[in-house]
Order: C-alpha cells, then structure tokens, then sequence
C-alpha cells in the first residue's frame, strides 16, 4: 500500500467511523470509534455519535473490569474513544455493537452544566445554544441533508456545462439593494469624514467610495454569461431587511445560474429540472436523515389540530414534487383566481386583492401552491411596477418576463428572469426607476457590445433547505443564523 501522503484519492484514519462500520458486512474484529457519549445507562451501554450518521453505536462496557473512576467520567456530551470487538447485537434496531476492551476520556462534559440533556429541547432553545446544537439528532440530520443539497447544486451546474463563477462579496454598486444593504467601511464611526453640507465624505473611505455587501451576485453574473455562456453564483448575500419572519435570514446563500441566449421559457425548465435533481438527489442519499425528520414531523403534527395537518409525509411531499409538473400561470390569471377566491370574499387575506397591479404576499402564494393548485407553480409576466428594473419588458408595455417558483409551505423559493438585453429599452427602464447611468456603465457595456437575449434566477439556498427537511423556521437550517438583534457565535 502507498503511504498516506502519496494516497491523492484516500483520507483514511485510525479510527473507523460509525456510519463505515454500520455499512460493513463482516464482523468480529476490533475497531476504534471516536465520538461523543449521547447517553450511558445501565453502567453498561454507551451510546456514542460521531455525526457521520444519525446513528449512535452502542459501546457495551464490562463494569466490573472496568475503572470506576474512568467510567464516571462517561457522561452524556464527554468525547470518548472507545476500542473493542465488533459483534453483532442483540438489541433491537441495531446491527452491531462494540465490546469494549479499552475506554478512553478524550473530553470531559461536566454532567451539571451540559446543556443538551438526553430529552427534548424546543428548537427555540436549541437555537440559544447554536454552538452545541449541532450534537442533536435533529440539528445534525438537517446539517448533513444541507451539505448534500450544496453537493447536489454543484454536480448538477456541473454535469450541465456551467461554470461556477464568484461574484464580489464587497460592492460598490447599491442598484439592487435600494436601502436593504449593510455598508462596508472602515471609518472610525465616531469621526466619520463629512464635507461643508454635512454629507459623509465617501471619497476618504477604504474604497473611496460608499460600499456595501451583496444583496445579489446577478449583475454580475450576467456579464460572466455573456462571455462564458452559462454560469452560476453560489455565495453568501446579506439583507439588512428587517422582516422577522420564519423565512428571512439577514445572511443567506444564494444560487444564481445565468444563461446567455436563453428566454423565461427555457429559465422555467432550468428552474424545475434543477430543483427536481437536488430533491431526488436527497431522496436518494439521505434516507436515515429524511426517515428521522419525517418521524420527527409526524410527532408534531399529531399535537396540531387536525385542519392543520399535513396531508402527506415529508418524503411523499418530496416524492410529489417530482412526480407532477409545476403549474406555470400568468400573474394575470393568478390575480383572477385570488380575486375570486374565498379567503380574498370572505375577507380572511391580510391583504385583499382588489385587482391587476398589487404585490402578491406570501399568503396568496401559499394560496395558489397549497389550496388551489396543491403543486408547486411558476408565476410569470409580472406588472413592471412591482419587479426590477433589468427584467425584459413585454411588447404590452405592463408586464416583464419576471417568474416566481412557489413551493408549498414555503412560498417564493426561486425568483428570476429573462434580462431586458436590449440598450435603449433598459436605459428607459433606469430612468424610472431613478438608478444613475454614470453608476451602471460596466453593466450597460454588455447591451452595448455583443448583447443578446439572456435569463437567470436566484435561488436561496435555506428557503431548499427548509422545503426538503420539512422544518418550519430558517433560523434551523443554517448553523449560525443572522437576524435582526442577533449575531451571536
Ligand atoms: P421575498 O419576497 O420572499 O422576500 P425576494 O423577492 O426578496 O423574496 P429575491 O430578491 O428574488 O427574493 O431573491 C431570490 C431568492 O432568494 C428568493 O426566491 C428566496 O429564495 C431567497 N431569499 C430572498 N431573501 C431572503 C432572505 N432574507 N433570507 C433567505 N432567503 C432569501
Ligand atoms: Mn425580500
């Protein structure tokens, strides 16, 4: 065998990990697992988790030959190695255990201070310990069906011929942000440079003039598209929003492929071929994970009124989406459903639809998803008004190629468009919406050499997330979330 430092395919250890030894065929020999202690009953059974699985391996000690002093140390979040035969166990629900032959304390887990006690804590303060709460079954299970949903992205732009392309983080452009934006500076914030009118002096910031963070990597991605033909952004984006709601982040991830010489038609297809491939990609590898969330889910449910239940599981929800086409409905006939409907009659909307021109709000696309269609649908051909300014504009003169994907219990997930690529209509367009020529002359320069007809969209990578984990609130599926009044850890 080579040595490990010539191995360019292999990472391999010492110790084995519980999920490997659970795959194995063969046992009855000794193993070393590393991992932190769930529970330890009886004197006896140690139940350890590595994360590699939401299974734990039961480690089974023989007491009586073992240190008592040692084993006191065994408590419910201490970092043990245990080393020992591996057997087939005669407890139900699992395949092996190990004998222990030797025991080692790697970390003590003082018992009265530890937090995650082997009982159930509410997401809400689960949430207050982010930095521990990885070491949940719950917690961990969404963390590994995330990391597989950012390996599905990549593989599917990349199997597709798309370049991964990334956009700057810091911009200088606020086009996008209209007031949404954190700035970036290094001023000393209590001698901030202002001239003779009192207005903040730009010009002697880092970048000597006002930036920001990223609401978006889309502009930015269009020029890439228009050289390398099809691109996508996968990045961080920050929205200073302040909606405290269960589906904003302040700081999320977000996917934005970009497509030279495709029409909104050939965007929707993207759109839920793309989808569908990461849903079917974590149906298929992330069984133990979806089987835990799913049961986890029905738990819940049962504590709800029955009006309130879902109808399906969360792997026949998954299931669904794959199985049946989206519905793709013009803005225009979906404001003809919502303006008849019953909740918009009996005035039970928030806000009621009173005609063509108003901002759909999540309740009316839950509406739509959930109600009356009970499929995931793509609204297209959206008022000018309510959408931006780079969005192609329809020979009516009302409407843009603009389309939303609306996902059960999520509302918006994706939202794109087919780009206005043609000059003299987007410098229009930027008139109206007041954004200055002098500041976008980089993104004008490729309708002025080489345009052609483009589209992309932006998916958040959290909103994916929380539809294939069933979770109900998006500050559980990013490890650290960052809302209003809290940036902890
Ligand atoms: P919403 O109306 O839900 O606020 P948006 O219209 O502001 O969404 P876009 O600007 O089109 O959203 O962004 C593209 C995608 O990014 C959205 O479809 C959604 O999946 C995601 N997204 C937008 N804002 C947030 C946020 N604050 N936190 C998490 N994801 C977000
Ligand atoms: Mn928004």
């Amino acid at each position: 065998m080579l040595p490990l430092h010539n191995n360019i395919n292999a990472f391999k250890m010492k110790r084995t990990k519980i999920a490997d030894l659970l795959a194995e065929e063969k046992h009855g020999y000794e193993v070393v697992v590393k991992g932190w202690v769930r529970t330890f009953r009886s004197n006896r059974f140690i139940a350890i988790n590595d994360g590699s699985t939401i299974n734990n391996i039961q480690a089974v000690v023989d007491f009586d030959n073992t240190d008592e002093a040692l084993l006191k140390r065994v408590t419910t979040g201490a970092c043990v190695s245990v080393t020992g035969e591996l057997v087939e166990s005669l407890g139900k629900g699992q395949k092996y255990e190990i004998q222990v032959s030797a025991i080692e304390v790697l970390g003590d887990a003082d018992a009265e201070k530890y937090p995650l006690q082997p009982k159930k804590h509410s997401l809400e303060f689960l949430r207050e310990i982010a930095h521990l709460r990885p070491r949940t079954n719950t917690i961990s299970a969404i963390m590994r069906i995330r990391h597989n949903v950012t390996y599905a992205i990549h593989k599917y732009f990349n199997d597709n011929g798309f370049y991964y392309i990334n956009t700057p983080i810091i911009t200088g452009s606020d086009a996008e942000g209209a007031g949404e934006m954190f700035t970036v500076t290094n001023f000393d914030l209590n001698n901030i440079p202002k001239d003779e009118n009192g207005a903040i002096n730009y010009k002697d910031d880092f970048f000597g003039k006002q930036t920001n963070l990223t609401v978006s990597g889309q502009l930015e991605a269009e020029l890439a598209a228009m050289a390398l033909g099809q691109v996508y952004t996968f990045g961080p984006t920050f929205r200073a929003e302040n909606s405290n709601t269960t589906r904003h982040l302040a700081e999320f991830w977000m996917i934005e492929p970009e497509v030279a010489f495709a029409d909104l038609d050939e965007n929707m297809d993207l759109a839920e071929s793309f989808l569908k491939y990461v849903i079917k990609h974590v149906l298929d590898n992330c069984q133990d994970d979806l089987a835990f969330l799913e049961a986890r889910l029905l738990d819940e449910e049962k504590s709800k009124p029955q009006a309130e239940r879902s109808e399906m599981k969360l792997t026949e929800k998954l299931q669904f989406v794959l199985d049946n086409n989206f519905v793709r409905l013009s803005y225009t006939e979906a404001i003809e459903i919502l303006k008849r409907s019953k909740p918009n009659q009996k005035k039970k909307f928030q806000y009621l639809i009173d005609g063509w021109g108003a901002d759909l709000q999540s309740e009316h696309e839950r509406f739509l998803v959930e109600k009356h269609f009970k499929c995931p649908v793509i609204l297209f051909d959206y008022p000018k008004e309510i959408k931006a300014f780079y969005m192609r504009q329809n020979d009516d003169g009302k409407t843009v190629r603009a389309m939303d994907v609306l996902f059960p219990g999520i509302g918006e997930i994706i939202g794109g468009s087919q780009r206005e690529e043609r000059l003299d209509v987007l410098k229009e367009k930027m008139k109206d919406f007041n954004i200055p020529e002098e500041e976008m002359w980089w993104y004008m320069d490729t309708r002025r050499f080489g345009t052609a007809p483009h589209s992309g969209f932006g998916l958040g990578l959290e909103r994916l997330v929380l539809f294939v984990t069933g979770m109900g609130n998006i500050r559980d599926v990013i490890p650290f979330p960052r809302t209003p009044d809290n940036a902890e850890f």
